[in-house]
């Protein structure tokens, strides 16, 4: 079997890299496919995320240019993991398996064959991993590892050291489509699609051009996203956190009546003061957890659409155009 392949790459403000990485990728399909690995009808899908720069028009020019290269381009911009799931969605009954991957071809494109190699031995789910972060600078290295042991603690289940750089069959991007959460986490989603799975590892190159479209910001935001839609254990450290200071106030009242029959009341101002401030500040942060809860209850119950493809630019195998 000779598996029809796509990729999906989000692409956001990215002309500078793209005419290198269409360049690049159209020499790797061109070996994969001499080589019998995949079908000469795969596929490079570029996924426009509302770039606001020539993106797309680079995009339809290499479409234009090359019947290998697809391109979907969206609305407005929606972030990585909309815009990876809008491409997943679009193409999931064109292709046998699809790979994610950025466009800046951090993710090593040679660990591709790999990948093909074990999905055709029978997995589903083809996890790629970063065997070292050495390009990366000491504060990413540092920030996105203990995100990993953070979320592992929390009990969400994501492999360690793997991004958006995967392979899923046919059938898993069917099961992927059947999750339909707004608040999207794609790492801690496909774990929980089950399936046989495996990993491939490898080294993470350096971006070649452009700069990184995920700042410090969009990190941190990544990671709430990440830990308050797979693990309600925050809340729970809340309630512990409850039945603590309310077992501290209970020594607190023995305490002051002790100290009244005693005579020695007058000096309480400090330690007033203090759990004033600290059990304020415990239901500050405690009220704003359980916000963040019920923000994300809110935005699901909308249901609102993950996100909207305007154009998709695509040939078909037999020559027929797409709607
Ligand atoms: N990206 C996107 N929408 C966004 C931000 C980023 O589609 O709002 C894409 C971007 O074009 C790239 C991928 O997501 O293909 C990863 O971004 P980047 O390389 O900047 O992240 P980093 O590697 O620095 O974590
Ligand atoms: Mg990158």
């Amino acid at each position: 079997m000779t598996p029809v392949l796509f990729l999906v790459i989000p692409c956001y403000n990215e002309e500078e890299v793209l005419p290198e990485t269409g360049r690049r990728l159209n020499e790797k399909y061109d070996a994969l496919i001499a080589s019998g690995a995949i079908s000469p009808d795969s596929r490079v899908v570029f996924v426009n995320d509302g770039s606001k720069d020539r993106t797309w028009e680079i995009i339809r020019t290499l479409h234009e240019e090359n019947p290998r290269f697809s391109g979907v381009d969206l609305t407005r911009n929606r972030g990585h993991q909309n815009a990876l799931l809008a491409g997943l969605m679009t193409v999931k009954d064109l292709c046998d398996a699809a790979i994610s991957m950025d466009a800046d071809l951090q993710d090593d494109i040679n660990a591709i064959d790999e990948m093909v190699a074990k999905f055709k031995e029978g997995n589903d789910i083809v996890y790629g991993v970063r065997s070292s972060r050495e390009t990366d600078t000491v504060f990413k290295r540092t920030t996105a590892q203990s995100f990993y042991k953070v979320m592992d603690h929390l009990g969400v289940k994501t492999v360690y050291n793997h991004a958006d750089f995967r392979l899923m069959s046919r059938r898993a991007l069917e099961g992927l489509s059947e999750y339909r959460e707004v608040n999207l986490f794609l790492r801690g989603i496909v774990p929980l699609i089950g399936y046989k799975s495996d990993v491939v590892y490898y080294e993470r190159a350096e971006r070649f051009a452009g700069e990184s479209k995920y700042p410090l910001k969009k990190m941190i935001a990544f990671a709430g996203e990440g830990i308050t839609s797979f693990s309600t254990k925050p809340m729970k450290m809340i309630t512990v956190l409850g039945v603590l200071v309310f077992l501290v106030s209970i020594v607190m009242l023995i305490w002051s009546v002790v100290g009244f029959f005693l005579g020695t009341t007058e000096p309480g101002w400090a330690s007033l003061m203090v759990s004033i401030w600290a059990i304020g500040g415990l239901l500050l942060l405690s009220v704003g957890v359980v916000g963040e809860y019920i923000g994300k209850i809110y935005l699901e119950t909308k249901q609102r659409p993950r996100f909207r493809v305007r154009e998709f630019l695509h040939d078909t195998p037999d020559g027929s155009k797409l709607k």
